[in-house]
Order: structure tokens, then C-alpha cells, then sequence
């Protein structure tokens, strides 16, 4: 696990850092009980400490399970596919997965940037997403 501040040299974008291609999401880490959080948070929900770690997630991890949305808004083209991913530092996100077909539960991932949902002025914003390990 690496503290940002050790990070110092990588692109910061938001939540996220890109390291060598690799994204790695930030979270909170409670320097109490080891709880960790993502997004980011003030306060631990387990036992209220304050401040808590700034912490970059490892750059992939499992596939705890997905769903795939084939009804949405005109922004999101269907069908896209959400998955629960679960990384070492024991916290399970969710994220788009990069592909049409929905991945295997278990399968291992990695965080890339990928097109989002449209914009408003008609132009794509790309997002951390998770795909199939390479
Ligand atoms: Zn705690």
C-alpha cells in the first residue's frame, strides 16, 4: 500500500493517479482500525476517528459481482455493465466495466481510463473503469 505523499511525482487527476499507465484510486484509511473507504471520507463509520489516511488503491483486484443496465438516460449508451470490484486493501468499489459482455465473477481486473457518459457540449470525459486483466 502506498500513502500519496510517497506518490509525489505522478499525474494527479481528482481521485484518482495514473502511475506507469495504471490508475490507482484514492481512498480513506482509519489509522485506528485500518478501515479503509472509497470515495474518500472525513470520518471513520466505525469507531469515529478523524483525520483518517489519504491511500492509493492498487491498480486492480477481483470481481466480487457486476449487473448489466440495458435500460438508461439518452447519455448512457446501453447495455454498459457496473461491476463490485474488491481490491487487497480490503474495500469493494463500484465501477463501469470496460466491455459490452459482463466479465466472470472472480476474474481479475485492472483500473484503466475509458470514455464515460456523453457531456452536454457533445464530447466524451474519460473515468477510471474496470476491465479484464491483460
Ligand atoms: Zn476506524
Amino acid at each position: 500500500m502506498v500513502k500519496l505523499d510517497e506518490a509525489k511525482d505522478s499525474p494527479r487527476t481528482g481521485d484518482y493517479i495514473i502511475e506507469d499507465n495504471k490508475v490507482r484510486l484514492h481512498a480513506s484509511r482509519c489509522p485506528s482500525c485500518g478501515a479503509v473507504f472509497y470515495p474518500r471520507r472525513n470520518n471513520c463509520s466505525a469507531d469515529a476517528t478523524s483525520p483518517l489516511e489519504e491511500i492509493a488503491l492498487s491498480s486492480g483486484g477481483t470481481v466480487y459481482t457486476f449487473t448489466v443496465a440495458r435500460q438508461s438516460t439518452p447519455e448512457f449508451k446501453t447495455p454498459y455493465v457496473l461491476a463490485y470490484v474488491d481490491f487487497k486493501e480490503d474495500v469493494r468499489v463500484l465501477l463501469p466495466f470496460d466491455a459490452d459482455e459482463p466479465p466472470v465473477i472472480g476474474a481479475a481486473v485492472e483500473i484503466v481510463m475509458a470514455a464515460g457518459p456523453r457531456i452536454t457540449d457533445g464530447g466524451l470525459v474519460s473515468i477510471p473503469h474496470a476491465r479484464l486483466q491483460r
